[in-house]
């Protein structure tokens, strides 16, 4: 069975450890450096991202992660976790950064507060015939993205709310909340190709 951290700092990291265990991985809580080296793969949770930037770098994980990321470790990220994931942010709070592991830009609850969860059918042929259900919750979307970043995942009105660059796949929405396992199932076949 490969080895799954699922970063535990902040966050619904829970619903991410239940999804992957259901789908047969050992899931681990991570939380310290030293717990890197001996994962096949990390998930960055949902949450509040500019707490899980501070305490990722108050636990000195963010610098050891990032540079696991670089060198290949199979990744998904959703919601808060796609914005640690991304290169650079819009919205941030003043200081925020990032592990700057994906080529993109994302605006950070960029629904607004009229609009701040919803729910809705995307069709994502990547994933299969089945459109996906996406549960959004105060949710970012990709600003913008570079050439070797691939759209899983539109809005009806072109909004890229799912991307994959290599190893890193990152959601703007949360499956793991929505009994939706094709993600998580994505991510799995990254980590036993790796
Ligand atoms: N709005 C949160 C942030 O900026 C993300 C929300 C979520 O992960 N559901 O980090």
């Amino acid at each position: 069975h490969p080895r799954i951290g699922v970063l535990a700092l902040q966050g619904d990291f829970r619903e991410h450890i239940a999804s992957l265990t259901e789908l047969g991985a050992d899931v681990v809580p991570l939380r310290r450096p030293e717990e890197i080296a001996s994962l096949d793969g990390v998930v960055v949770p949902g949450g509040e991202s500019s707490v899980m930037d501070k305490l990722s770098r108050a636990f000195g994980v963010a610098e050891p992660l990032a540079e696991a990321i670089r060198g290949g470790l199979p990744t998904y990220g959703t919601c808060a976790g796609m914005i640690m994931l991304s290169s650079r942010i819009a919205a941030g709070i003043p200081g925020q950064q990032t592990l700057d592991v994906l080529d993109t830009t994302v605006r950070r609850n960029a629904f607004g507060s009229q609009n701040d969860s919803f729910e809705i059918d995307i069709p994502m042929p990547e994933l299969g015939e089945a459109p996906v259900h996406a549960v959004f919750i105060r949710a970012p979307v990709v600003e913008e993205h570079g050439p070797g970043v691939e759209v899983l995942g539109a809005l009806p009105d072109g909004q890229v709310v799912a991307v994959q660059q290599g190893n890193v796949i990152a959601s703007a929405f949360h499956p793991e909340v929505a009994g939706e396992d094709r993600f998580h199932r994505r991510f799995l076949d990254l980590v036993h190709a790796s």
